[in-house]
């Protein structure tokens, strides 16, 4: 499977999927992608590869020895590495291919945020809202 950053100028490749995917809400999850979780899945450091613009690669260590790394261009999260960790941990919603798999748990449930229902059936839009773009 591939994957990439929004300007495409980080490009990476994944083997395969070393866990199942999950959500992630914890407050750094949040901060971080801007979004009440992240999705992610972890993945072994052999089974990934970038393909081009490592260069233009930033990280952020957002706890003591877990380094988030994101395009320095346009901000996306792609991955993260906690040291000593057997597995990094891919930001699943950077592939450009389909993994195969859907998430199977959501995580840090004590940090997700008030104002959503995470498991809410409500209206659906293939693109935008129809009186609201
Ligand atoms: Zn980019």
């Amino acid at each position: 499977m591939q994957g990439s950053c929004l300007c495409k100028q980080v490009q990476y490749e994944v083997d395969a999927l070393a866990t199942p995917i999950l959500h992630c809400s914890c407050q750094s999850c949040r901060k971080a992608h801007a979004a009440a979780f992240n999705t992610g899945a972890g993945v072994e450091h052999d089974h990934f590869r970038w393909l081009d613009g490592e260069d233009n690669l930033s990280s952020y260590e957002s706890s003591a020895g877990k380094h988030r790394y994101f395009c320095k261009t346009c901000g996306s999260q792609l991955i993260s590495i906690k040291e000593d960790a057997p597995l990094l941990i891919l930001r699943v919603a950077t592939l450009d291919d389909d993994p195969g798999v859907q998430p199977e748990f959501r995580i840090w449930k004590s940090h997700e945020v008030s104002w959503l229902n995470y498991s809410a059936d409500i209206p659906e839009y293939d693109e935008w809202h129809p009186e609201q773009s």
